[in-house]
């Protein structure tokens, strides 16, 4: 049997270690540390995450600075709501809920977040801070997926990594950070010849492709660790729909020594790190520290 990595139970932690933190600071700084997610259109999957999100912002005393707009809204109006909220003082973390409807440009969009209040970490300022090794606000679900090997004391050093999905938003900054960590790194995408080939070969996994079982039993090596970061929207025999990751879970988990299920593994962890990086914005904002 192999070991799980209980994301659910090790971002509760974090959670509460960050509401404490928060506590001890809000009397000094007059304020609580302040988060915006912006939401655009009505894509039910992100409403659930930005609902999520706001409610694990109550549990540790971060305010919400929720804006909702209409699928119809124009660049402009988007980009003039980003910039007042990076001019708010009571403000220290703006996160753009992706996708976008399609008339929008997410990137340019991206590049309207001050990076000081990035706590997505995707402005280009901080994904060049992360290739250049500097410090700087990181993307959430890589940032979670190591703050789960490191919890579980997973050595990531002088290993052989995998990384399947080469995204912005997950595969890349993925990569990027099990390199800074010192493990030897492949990227697979949609375009690798051999998937099973290479991921025979990983003694750490991290899947992020967006397709359910697409790494079978015999795609693994014996006793990996293998990170699931994939959410997929199936429905079962009966007609119910479930969530499942990227991983086919049954058949790898006797195979290997640490496993991540889907729901309660990396996507919990995704959310600690959006309210980490929000207070330590707070911290560094208002006290001029880390
Ligand atoms: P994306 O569609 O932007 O990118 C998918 C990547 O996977 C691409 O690089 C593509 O080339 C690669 N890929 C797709 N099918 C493949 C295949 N058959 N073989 C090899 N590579 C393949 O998706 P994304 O935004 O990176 O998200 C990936 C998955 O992670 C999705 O299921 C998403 O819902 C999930 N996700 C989870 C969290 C979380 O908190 N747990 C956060 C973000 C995304």
């Amino acid at each position: 049997m192999a070991n799980l990595l209980d994301g659910k139970a090790i971002a509760k932690k974090i959670q509460s270690e960050l509401k404490e933190r928060v506590q001890s600071l809000e009397p000094k700084a007059g304020r609580p540390p302040g988060l915006a997610v912006l939401m655009v259109g009505d894509n039910p999957a992100s409403a659930v995450y930005v609902r999520n999100k706001q409610r694990a912002c109550e549990r540790v005393g971060i305010a919400s600075f929720g804006e909702h707009f209409p699928a119809e809204t124009g660049p402009e109006e988007l980009a003039g709501a980003i910039r007042a909220l990076n001019e708010d003082d009571r403000v220290d973390g703006i996160l753009l809920q992706l996708p976008l409807p399609d008339h929008l440009d997410a990137v340019k969009l991206l590049y309207e977040i001050d990076p000081d209040k990035d706590v997505d970490g995707l402005h280009p300022a901080n994904m060049g801070r992360l290739v250049r090794g500097e410090s700087g606000l990181r993307s959430c679900t890589p940032a979670g997926v190591m703050r789960l090997l490191r919890e579980y004391e997973i050595e990531v050093e002088g290993k052989d990594a995998v990384v399947v999905g080469a995204s912005i938003l997950v595969g890349k900054p993925m990569a990027l950070m099990l390199l800074e960590a010192e493990s030897t790194v492949s990227v697979a995408h949609i375009k690798t010849r051999d998937l099973a080939k290479l991921t025979r070969e990983a003694e750490i996994l991290v899947v992020a492709a967006g397709y359910p079982k697409l790494i079978r039993g015999d795609m693994v090596k014996p006793g990996a660790v293998v990170v699931d970061v994939g959410i997929n929207r199936i429905m079962d025999y009966e007609g119910r729909s479930q969530i499942v990751g990227d991983v086919d879970f049954k058949a790898v988990e006797p195979q290997v020594d640490y496993i991540s299920p889907v729901p309660g593994g990396v996507g919990p962890m995704t959310v600690a790190m959006l309210l980490k990086n929000t207070v330590e914005s707070y911290q560094k904002r208002v006290f001029g520290e880390g």
